[in-house]
């Protein structure tokens, strides 16, 4: 680990591809606070300071347990929520988009994809009328055979097929599968840049999940588009990712190629999240190794280090001074103390020959 050094403004993020290709969307001190009581002044500090760069054509895996945050950060860069701080661009331009023209043209753009497919589908609506509307509102000029056309060739795309078979089924009429590819149709009928993918297998069957995890892999390839994909299942984002971002209590505490995350994973929490896959939340119950305690409160977060109650390997200034984020080989970096250059002692009893 000889190339340890911190991190400094204007450094480009890992995987974040070419330093000349801007992102097609971009955050940069992305920050989402809720408020617990009115008056009190308590916040719950959901995102804090996220940055993420999504390219065209590549996937970015936003990996994390239960309560740290992935989710809100896909609300928030759907614009379905305001930001408390931060700035998200789209093709370099900031965008704050909470209604109206301006937000339409933003998910014109922007379209996600949610956990459950049933939940997402109208059930008192057939396949034609959920594609057919998206259709309506992202072509607004299209003739009725254009539409129709349209509408069976986005079936096609997602391998729903011959879309004849499929139009007049409501979703009760489906299996989770085809549900999920549905969504996914709906979502391309807008011809979006961006593809926000929250949990869209975890509802799956086992046994179906590679099925739409390759056929967003098609899509990202055919169209060139850019995938978020949030997941608490760190061994798909290998599978699925270009890039990994590991999240915990509202931060980014590891990002690099999914190669270099999941396989050499640099920071302790990664480690854990590693060793407990494919469920994060049973995460102090798994390892030989075990994490401390709960996640922590996010209303007051721990000071230093916020994974430093639960860290095996803490040390005296994790817990007062937040660590800021170290290089750790090219193209993975790190937030973590013993990763500073005055550390090697602490990171040789943690990793041993690893180290
Ligand atoms: Fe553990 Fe300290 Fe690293 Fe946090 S900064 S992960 S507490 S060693």
């Amino acid at each position: 680990m000889s190339s340890m050094r911190e991190k400094t403004p204007g450094d480009p993020q890992p995987g974040s591809g070419h330093a000349a290709e801007t992102p097609v969307l971009e955050t940069g001190g992305l920050t989402k606070h809720f408020p617990v009581h009115r008056g009190r002044g308590e916040v719950v500090h959901a995102v804090d300071g996220i940055d993420i760069r999504l390219m065209r054509g590549k996937v970015v895996a936003l990996v994390g347990e239960s309560g740290s945050g992935k989710s809100t950060v896909a609300r928030l860069l759907a614009q379905l929520l305001p930001a408390t701080a931060g700035v998200i661009s789209l093709d370099g331009v900031p965008v704050r988009a909470h209604g109206g023209r301006k937000f339409r043209r933003y998910v014109r753009n922007v379209q996600m994809i949610l956990q459950d497919p049933f939940a997402s589908l109208n059930p008192i609506h057939t396949v034609r009328y959920v594609l057919g509307r998206s259709i309506r509102i992202h072509h607004p000029g299209a003739k009725a055979a254009e539409r129709d056309e349209l509408l069976r060739s986005l079936l096609s795309r997602v391998d729903l097929v011959p879309p004849e078979r499929y139009l007049d089924k409501f979703p009760h009429e489906l299996s989770g599968g085809q549900r999920q590819r549905v969504a996914i149709a709906r979502a391309l009928g807008a011809t979006p840049k961006v593809l926000l993918a929250d949990e869209p297998v975890s509802m799956l069957d086992v046994s179906i999940r590679i099925g739409v995890l390759n056929l967003l892999q098609d899509l990202k390839e055919t169209f060139q588009l850019a995938i978020l994909y949030i997941t608490h299942d760190i061994a798909s984002a290998r599978y699925f990712a270009d890039t990994t971002m590991v999240m915990y209590a509202g931060q980014i505490i590891e990002r690099g190629s999914s190669e270099q995350v999941t396989q050499q994973p640099a920071h302790p929490y990664t480690q854990l999240l590693i060793a407990s896959a494919p469920d994060p939340d049973e995460l102090a119950e798994r390892d030989s190794r075990p994490a401390k305690g709960e996640p922590p409160s996010l209303i007051s977060p721990p000071t230093g280090c916020r994974f430093h109650p639960r860290c095996p390997f803490a040390m005296e200034r994790c817990a007062t001074t937040q660590p800021p984020t170290f290089t750790v080989h090219d193209g993975q970096e790190a937030a973590c103390w013993l990763y500073a250059a005055d550390a090697v002692t602490e990171r040789e009893q943690a990793f041993g020959a690893r180290a």
